[in-house]
């Protein structure tokens, strides 16, 4: 144990209280109870020795100090929004807020009220305008300043300002960083804490303390680093969580530092990591493994820098793998659709190898593996991609053999005899030549298969179309389509502010009348990319259009030379694919 600093047997850093019963009180705050968090209960279950832990609940490690469940701790509206190029309006916060709190986590942090303006405004709106179901909202700030009274420090009056239940105050833990950075005495900083956690305690505000650069200052005093710490308990914080601000501990590390933690402390123990060192999720599962019941970090692993830790992976883990609770079980299936909303409102593209909740991560290519999935989806799945609410999908590229095609056409309920499955595999080897991309675009591979089985589309034909962009009256499109419906001829026009829009208006204009089941279609995304073409002539376009009908969504693709024929096909298959789908059967209305 000499390697692990003081053992926190020795009183001197103590000022923990037992906790019992269903609710707690902290230190010396006022007597203000709250019910227990699952993690909470889970720690105190633990600590008291009453049950064994999760151990035995269906995992195959040797993990005494595993617990039944952590509190989870979402900071993407705090630190997650520090990642370069994420920018979020109070509008998107509150959005953000709302997807995160339906996931089901415990806690979420939103912002630092008193630091800018956008985050005033959100914690002025909060109160009326976000609806948690079961988050609870946690304003986050920093210590007293040094020098400075609790009750005189900015900071901490708009803490009590932004009127949560809870709040999260960052601590300095590490020497170098007091005396470099601050300027001032450790003792100093001690004080700040206790200050804080008082002042706080005292507003009737649960206090979560973030030990700052705690592992770093933890391996260089540890001394120090534990002060803190006690400091925070005595005053009254309701769980102490150690940060790896840097981003450069490793699991091992980990594991040490929080199993002496935990036995000198009666408090909760949270971790906050941050993934330079590419080890954030594994550094968190590290500190559950000794006994850590509060986890910090982000859907889809936001932050400055690497990142921090990925909840989209570490919730699964701990949920799936190590069977300890975390958001509720029959929410997890929500994991990939609220990653994916989020990434929406932030504006960042979903990464597709992004484990857990990637579209490709339970996608398979290769020849070899379709077929044997086919036969055994566990074959090549760490887990079945349905528990995350991601699909397993079969990648329709030159690479795929018939196993693939036949599975996709059995899903939509189609035989394809031979002659029709060489075919669509001669076509797709054409066409992904050409820069087409049928793995992201579901929707027009349906309609490439069931054109292989002879069907075509007759909700219209198309003549023509023109579109005219016009500088003059302020870069307005206007578009011109000609289509027969059955044997009637319409004309439409309609105007747009680009070509996907001005086409779209012009054929709902035309053929809307028809199809009432259009109005539930929406364009979501339109997305252009220029492509080197294969052939060596030049470049061709290839355009991408997400539609929506409430229910389903599905992606169609477009590729010319010409960015208005390109942006045509993408949007032709887009409604004819609506119209096949529409929930009312569609077809001509009687006499039209
Ligand atoms: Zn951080």
């Amino acid at each position: 144990m000499s390697n692990d600093g003081p053992t926190l047997n020795d009183d001197s850093f103590r000022g923990g209280r037992a906790q019992t019963g269903h609710t707690h009180s902290h230190g010396s705050g006022p007597d203000h109870s709250h019910p227990l968090t699952p993690g909470q209960h889970a720690h105190a279950r633990g600590r008291n020795g009453r049950d064994q832990p999760a151990s035995g609940g269906g995992h195959d490690f040797d993990l005494p100090a595993l617990p039944e469940a952590v509190d989870v701790f979402d900071t993407t509206l705090r630190d997650g929004s520090q990642q370069e190029g994420l920018s979020l309006t109070v509008d998107d916060k509150l959005r953000v807020a709302e997807q995160l709190d339906h996931l089901g986590v415990t806690f979420i942090e939103g912002g630092w009220p008193g630091s800018n303006p956008k985050d005033a405004e959100f914690f002025a709106r909060a109160p009326t305008e976000l609806n948690l179901a079961r988050a609870t909202l946690v304003a986050f700030g920093s210590t007293r300043r040094a020098g400075v009274r609790a009750e005189d420090d900015e900071t901490l009056r708009h803490l009590v300002e932004a009127q949560t239940e809870a709040v999260c105050i960052v601590a300095k833990s590490s020497e170098m960083h007091v005396v470099d950075a601050l300027r001032t005495t450790l003792d100093e900083a001690v004080s700040m804490v206790v200050d804080s956690v008082e002042f706080l305690r005292a507003n009737d505000l649960r206090v979560f303390l973030d030990a700052e650069h705690f592992f770093d200052g933890y391996k260089a005093n540890p001394e120090f680093s534990l002060r803190i710490l006690a400091a925070a308990e005595e005053a009254g914080a309701e769980a102490l969580v150690l940060c790896d601000t840097n981003g450069g501990t490793l699991p091992y590390e980990v594991e040490r530092i929080v199993s002496t933690v935990l036995g000198g402390f009666e408090t909760q123990v949270g971790v906050h990591f941050h993934n330079d060192s590419g080890c954030a999720v594994a550094n968190s599962l590290a500190a559950v493994g000794r006994g850590a019941t509060h986890v910090q970090g982000c859907v889809n692993g936001y932050g400055e820098r690497a990142g921090n830790t990925d909840l989209s992976a570490a919730i699964p883990d701990l949920s799936l793998k190590l069977k300890v609770a975390t958001i509720p079980p029959e929410r997890l299936e929500l994991l990939t659709p609220v990653a994916h909303h989020i990434a929406e409102l932030v504006n960042i593209a979903p990464d597709p190898q992004q484990p857990f909740v990637g579209a490709s991560v339970f996608a398979h290519k290769a020849g070899l593996h379709t077929s044997a999935i086919a036969r055994r989806s566990d074959a090549y799945e760490h887990i079945s991609p349905e528990l995350v609410g991601n699909g397993t999908r079969f990648v329709v590229s030159e690479m795929a053999g018939r196993s693939t095609l036949s599975m996709k056409a059995a899903e939509l309920g189609l035989e394809l005899d031979s002659q029709a499955m060489a075919s669509v595999l001669d076509s797709l080897k054409r066409l992904e030549h050409e820069g087409y991309h049928f793995e992201v675009a579901d929707g027009s591979l349906e309609l490439l298969l069931r054109h292989s089985t002879g069907w075509e589309q007759d909700f219209f034909e198309l003549e023509s179309y023109r579109v005219i962009a016009d500088q003059s009256e302020g870069n307005s499109t206007e578009a011109t389509v000609k289509v027969l419906v059955g044997s009637e001829r319409i004309v439409a026009t309609a105007e747009g502010n680009g070509p996907v829009n001005a086409l779209d208006g012009a054929v709902r204009a035309a053929i809307g009348a028809h199809y009432p089941g259009l109005a539930g279609v929406h364009l979501v995304d339109y997305r252009v990319r220029v492509l080197d073409s294969a052939r060596g002539t030049g470049s061709v376009t290839r355009v991408l259009i997400d539609s929506t009908d409430g229910d389903r969504t599905w992606t169609t693709i477009g590729v010319s030379e010409n960015i208005i024929a390109a942006s045509w096909q993408a949007l032709s298959d887009s409604i004819v694919y609506g119209l096949l789908h529409a929930p009312v059967p569609p077809g001509p209305i009687a006499g039209g």
